[in-house]
């Protein structure tokens, strides 16, 4: 599902690759802001190019200070996969977006659910 911002940014102006890069931009954006997990310190100075030690935060942010705990897990297959599918659907489709892809597994209009 878009949300209102990516269809405002699909059907504003410039190039492919410019609305590419604003979607980038708006993702990022939504993932910070979804993000529970990282030090939000740690993630905006990295953003401007800047390391910071998440154990310097010391609980000042919400995210350190919210006691959640992480797991580690290896996903190496589940990218690689998610890779695969990416390239095949882009050999179809070349201007096909990697920001789309999620959009596109979902959509019940997906060429990948016309055979079903
Ligand atoms: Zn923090």
């Amino acid at each position: 599902m878009q949300s209102v911002f990516e269809m405002m940014v699909r059907k504003g102006e410039g190039s492919y690759a410019k609305k590419d890069a604003e979607l980038d931009m708006l993702h990022r954006v939504v993932a910070y802001c979804l993000n529970e997990v990282d030090c939000r310190r740690q993630v905006v100075l990295e953003h401007f190019g800047e390391h910071f030690n998440a154990a310097d935060c010391r609980g000042t942010c919400d995210n350190c200070s919210g006691g959640f705990a992480v797991e580690a897990k290896d996903l190496t297959r589940h990218a690689q996969s998610i890779v695969r599918l990416f390239m095949s659907v882009r050999s179809i489709f070349p201007l096909f977006s990697l920001l789309s892809l999620p959009s596109f597994l979902i959509s019940s209009d997906s060429p990948l659910f016309l055979n079903r």
